[in-house]
């Protein structure tokens, strides 16, 4: 899709070495806006980085692990040394690992907090500032905060992650009563089924098979089709806050 509004942005997309948060990566390159692209993987980044790049955009592959405060605050400082403020954050970064309650997988708790929420906070701690600072300027200021339908819907087994989700929604409306008054939106996005590698992570056989049967009996959206939710929320203009959107496969009820 085309959003003209996208050519004068500065963009940090978390999250970016697959799934949505590459598509939407591709997507804000594509419209001419300069991005900078976060993830743990460096090869898939500076791969990711060439073909903007190569397609006529504007990218920077940083490394960076959104549970560790200094790798955060090393890659805010690539990212200012190279583009300066940035006015746009993708805090899409996320990770999925469900197992039931009883089996007590205090492993898999804290890294899904320490990435879903702790993880979004330490990047909106890292880019808040230049938001703000942007939207003073008078320029459109966008935090968006990908968290899931799971914060609304819940699932047997997913119960951990659904709470991150839900904390990362709750957090996104609070976050409005402070930034909204300082012109910086924050919207949250929240799929539903989309076909990427989050799943790849399940070590339960038994809900990594379930999984893949959601996947057959429902066609799932595409990486894609979120980013381009994305895109549309953020070329708003900057009075309008499409502040909290569900996308879900047509057959997910
Ligand atoms: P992917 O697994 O494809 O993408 C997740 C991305 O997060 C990867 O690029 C991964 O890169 C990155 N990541 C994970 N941990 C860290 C970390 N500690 N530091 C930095 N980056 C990290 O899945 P999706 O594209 O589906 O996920 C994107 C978001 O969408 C997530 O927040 C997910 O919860 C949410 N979501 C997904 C749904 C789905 O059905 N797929 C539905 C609803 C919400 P790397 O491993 O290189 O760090």
């Amino acid at each position: 899709m085309s959003y003209p509004a996208l050519a004068a942005r500065t963009a940090v997309v978390t999250g970016a070495a697959s799934g949505m948060g590459a598509a939407t990566a591709r997507l804000l390159a594509a419209n001419g806006a300069r991005v900078a692209v976060l993830a743990r993987r460096t090869d898939r980044l500076t791969e990711l980085a060439a073909e903007l790049t190569a397609a006529g955009g504007t990218a920077l592959a940083v490394t960076a692990d959104i549970t560790d405060q200094a790798s955060v605050d090393a890659a805010a400082e690539a990212v200012h040394a190279t583009y300066g403020p940035v006015d746009l954050v993708v805090n899409n970064a996320g990770v999925m690992l469900p197992n039931p309650l009883a089996d007590g997988r205090l492993d898999e708790w804290t890294r899904m907090i320490d990435t879903n929420l702790t993880g979004a906070l330490r990047v909106l701690r890292a880019f808040t500032g230049d938001l703000a600072a942007a939207a003073a300027e008078g320029r459109t200021a966008d935090l968006v905060n990908v968290s899931s339908i799971a914060s609304h819907v819940l699932f047997p087994d997913y119960a951990v992650y659904g709470a991150t989700k839900a904390a990362l929604t709750q957090l996104s409306a609070a976050l409005r009563t402070e930034l909204g008054p300082l012109d910086v939106r924050v919207s949250t996005v929240e799929p539903g089924l989309t076909d990427t590698e989050l799943g790849g992570h399940i070590d339960n056989p038994v809900l990594r098979e379930q999984l893949g049967g959601m996947f057959g009996a429902i066609p799932a959206l595409a990486a894609e089709d979120v980013a381009d939710l994305i895109g549309y929320t953020v070329s708003r203009p900057r009075h309008v806050n499409l502040r909290q959107s569900i996308v879900l496969p047509t057959r997910q009820a």
